[in-house]
């Protein structure tokens, strides 16, 4: 079967938590595909034990163009810091603005998809710990879009937003309450944020996944790969996915093909959302 074969060059790129699992593959995805990329982490270090080198050293190995910046999106103050590191890396030596037929350097497209999780029962979950989710996946995604916005709008270009959601987003799973919690917050985050975007030339979409195989929390990698469906009530029709299958549906969010696309959430989660 065939394949898109997408181009972003010229374009700046920001994903949030791309040293580790899907970031990573997204933030790979788009430097294959001529963007530059700017990955913003706490950590440059991959989780991944079978990834050699940080996302940025692994792009421009491969002839890409992109870097790192540390930041905790929990604090829209660091958020601020990053779109100007954007400003800063799309004006570097080998990215032209003017290959899209725009003149100003910032964020083009940008992927809130930093994301924390703690396995935890309903009845367990304290304040601190909803507050620290909370802080990661919804405050982050929130000033995330915000910032983002506020950019391509002041420099009047038009971009995209692209929110990591969840298969969680919209069904209860045993020991996530506090974490579906932040990405029922995200679906809305997108939806609202497309509203009030759409004239200004900004769209916005979220991807959902369902289980994928990565370090998100000791061990889950392993029961991810052992998951799949289970006679006859399956709750998984395909199976857990690999990170490099979720690059796909941002890189077509993130295209011009998307263009008439906004406020959507894109379901890649081996069917899950059907059951
Ligand atoms: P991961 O742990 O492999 O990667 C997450 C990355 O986010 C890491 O590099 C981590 O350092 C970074 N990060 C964490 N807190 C941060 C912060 N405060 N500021 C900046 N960066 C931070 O996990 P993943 O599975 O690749 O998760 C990526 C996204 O996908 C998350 O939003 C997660 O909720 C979502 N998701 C994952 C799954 C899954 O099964 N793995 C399913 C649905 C949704």
């Amino acid at each position: 079967m065939g394949s898109l074969n997408p181009d972003f060059s010229g374009e700046t790129v920001v994903v949030t938590g791309g040293s580790s699992g899907i970031g990573r593959a997204v933030a790979l995805a788009f430097g294959e595909a001529g963007a530059t990329v700017l990955n913003v982490d706490v950590r440059v270090d991959p989780k991944d034990a079978d990834a050699e080198m940080p996302t940025h050293e692994a792009i421009r190995e491969s002839g890409g163009t992109a870097s790192y910046a540390e930041c905790d999106v929990a604090d829209p103050d660091q958020l601020d810091a990053v779109i100007e590191a954007a400003r800063e890396v799309g004006g570097a030596d080998g990215h032209d603005p003017s290959a899209r037929g725009t003149s100003s350097s910032g964020v083009d497209v940008m992927i809130n998809n930093a994301g924390f999780y703690t396995k935890r029962r309903f009845r367990d979950v304290t304040p601190a710990e909803f507050e620290q989710v909370h802080g990661v996946n919804a405050r982050g995604a929130f000033f995330g879009t915000q910032k983002a916005a506020n950019d391509m709008i002041e420099r009047g270009e038009p971009g995209v937003v692209i929110n990591t959601a969840s298969d969680t987003q919209g069904r209860a799973a045993w020991d996530h309450s506090h974490y579906a919690a932040t990405k029922g917050a995200i679906r809305m985050i997108t939806r609202s944020a497309a509203l009030e975007l759409a004239g200004e030339g900004v769209r916005v979409n979220a991807v959902a996944p369902g289980p994928v195989a990565t370090e998100i929390r000791e061990g889950w990698k392993e029961e991810a790969q052992e998951m799949g469906p289970t006679g006859e009530t399956p709750d998984l029709p395909l199976r857990a996915a690999m990170p490099a299958e979720l690059p796909g549906a941002y890189l077509y969010l993130a295209s011009d093909d998307a263009s008439y696309v906004t406020g959507e959430t894109v379901w890649v989660d081996g069917g899950g959302h059907v059951c």
